[in-house]
């Protein structure tokens, strides 16, 4: 009789599972464990958001497993070291599990794998958190891409994602189960419940994963191009942490999508944002510096502001005078996500306004967003600044007034985050300093929109003379 053990990570999951179910389709007997290791994350340890959903989505695969008779054993340490326990405890000959592809989470699975081998037990990784894989597509030069268009124009010719695996029936439960520790013991949850927005606003779990992209399809997809662009309604599949966590899996996202009944255009939008999460794992795995540096040298030199820790804090608290950033920065706060407007208004308002480093505005959001991927994350950060793949060109300064009239023009998302404002007409709330006079408790500008501007263009001119190496 085999066993193996079926090591979950980001695919906490039994539909389209590639490890589970070759696991299933190798082994008799099958343990589904999950080891909390967060020092293997290098110095990107999980912000207190993603543990909190982490806590909730490792409580729902519990559940599920349980359903079909297993468990989800679960331990916490050094993944080589409680890997190698769980083999002498259980006989396994066999570890499966699913790629990732941070850098130094490949790193660590190759040592993993190597480590395993020479011990004799098989190490077996699959295909499953990505619809590509970073190594599968180059340029016409051989190289990895740096520009969206002609990666996405590539990934619909090369691509085509598989129809995803159905949940198994039988997990195939052994005679004896190792030991396990509780969920709590993780220590996932804050310790102060901060997190109360947090629970009516998500579901974590493959069932609410489920749930959450059923009503997409029949809510938002029919109207998602141009609904995708204002923050004051649902027009967002509210996907990123369910895909982050692999709750689902991108092909059955893919596939559904595809299928769906929606007007020619928006499917195609869709998809197309399903591809810039591809594109964002395809170029940290091949520019694995982008984490921390930005991806052209010459941008090492931008002249950031010295003295900016009260800014910053305006910033993070949603203090900054600008309504639409402040809102932006409470639907952050109290709910762990942010509509992707008002990210890139609020990181371009961080970096080119306020003249502050994009890494302090990535590790904010890592640290406040249940859907904190290192990956998407990086990308957005870059991009905002100008400095990574693809990026905003260096003179495209989003206008936080402008933005805020085009794309909440009657002011449903100002109100619902800036109560402060609720007393002004809807077109005075964009700006509240230019309605003179009246009297509200909402902070005055901290910078000056156009000088402030001004100012991130003369610093980005400077460096663009600068020579380039990368
Ligand atoms: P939808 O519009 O429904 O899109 C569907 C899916 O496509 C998303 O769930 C996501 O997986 C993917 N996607 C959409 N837009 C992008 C994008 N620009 N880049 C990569 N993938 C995308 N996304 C994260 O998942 N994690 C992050 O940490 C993250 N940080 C960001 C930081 C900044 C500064 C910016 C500008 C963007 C960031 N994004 C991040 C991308 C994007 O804002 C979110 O993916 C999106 O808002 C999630 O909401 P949704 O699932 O409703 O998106």
């Amino acid at each position: 009789m085999t066993t193996a053990l079926v090591w979950f990570r980001r695919d906490l999951r039994l539909i389209d599972n590639s490890a589970l179910n070759a696991a299933l389709a190798a082994a008799d007997h099958v343990i589904p464990v999950y080891i909390h290791d967060p020092a293997a994350e290098a110095n990107w340890l999980p912000g207190a958001a993603s543990r909190w959903w982490l806590h909730h989505s490792l409580a729902a695969l519990a559940v599920t497993s349980g359903n079909l008779g297993s468990r989800l054993v679960l331990r916490r340490g050094d993944t080589a070291t409680e890997l190698r326990a769980l083999i002498a405890e259980t006989g396994a000959a066999a570890v499966y599990w699913n790629r990732l592809y941070e850098p130094h989470t490949v790193q660590r699975d190759a040592k993993l794998k190597a480590a395993l081998h020479d011990v004799g037990i098989s190490a077996e990784s699959h295909a499953g958190c990505l619809l590509h894989e970073p190594m599968q597509l180059k340029t016409a030069a051989g190289q990895p891409f740096r520009v969206f268009t002609p990666f996405w124009k590539t990934f619909q010719r090369d691509i085509s994602p598989a129809t995803p695996l159905p949940s198994p029936r039988n997990l195939k439960v052994p005679p004896r189960w190792p030991s396990s520790i509780s969920l709590e013991s993780l220590g996932l949850l804050p310790t102060l419940d901060w997190a109360d927005g947090f629970h009516g606003r998500w579901t974590p779990g493959e069932a609410g994963a489920l749930t959450q992209l059923h009503q997409f399809l029949k809510r938002a997809l029919p109207e998602y191009r141009t609904g995708r662009e204002y923050p004051g309604r649902a027009g967002v599949s509210f996907l990123s942490p369910h895909l982050h966590f692999g709750e689902l899996s991108p092909r059955q996202v893919w596939q559904a999508v595809q299928n769906a009944d929606a007007p020619a255009g928006n499917a195609e939008a869709y998809l197309r944002e399903l591809g810039w999460r591809e594109f964002a794992h395809h170029v940290l795995f091949h520019f694995p510096w982008t984490t921390d540096q930005p991806m052209y040298d010459r941008f090492r030199a931008f002249p950031w502001r010295d003295d900016y820790a009260k800014l910053l804090l305006a910033w993070r608290r949603g203090e900054t005078g600008y309504p639409i950033v402040d809102a932006g920065m409470r639907e952050l706060w109290t709910t762990g996500w942010m509509h992707n407007r008002v990210r890139m208004i609020v990181a371009s308002f961080l970096v080119k306004n306020l003249r502050i480093s994009w890494q302090e505005g990535a590790r904010w959001f890592w640290d406040t967003l249940v859907d904190a991927d290192l990956a998407n994350n990086t990308m957005g950060w870059q991009w905002s600044a100008g400095s990574g793949a693809d990026a905003a060109p260096y003179f495209r300064v989003f206008n936080p007034v402008l933005q805020s009239r085009k794309f909440d023009p009657d002011g449903t998302y100002l109100r619902r985050w800036l109560p402060e404002l609720a007393a002004l007409a809807p077109e005075d709330a964009h700006a509240p300093w230019e309605t003179g006079g009246r009297r509200i408790r909402y902070p005055a500008p901290v910078v000056d929109y156009a000088i402030s501007r001004a100012e991130a263009l003369d610093a980005y001119q400077k460096i663009r003379q600068l020579p380039e190496s990368r």
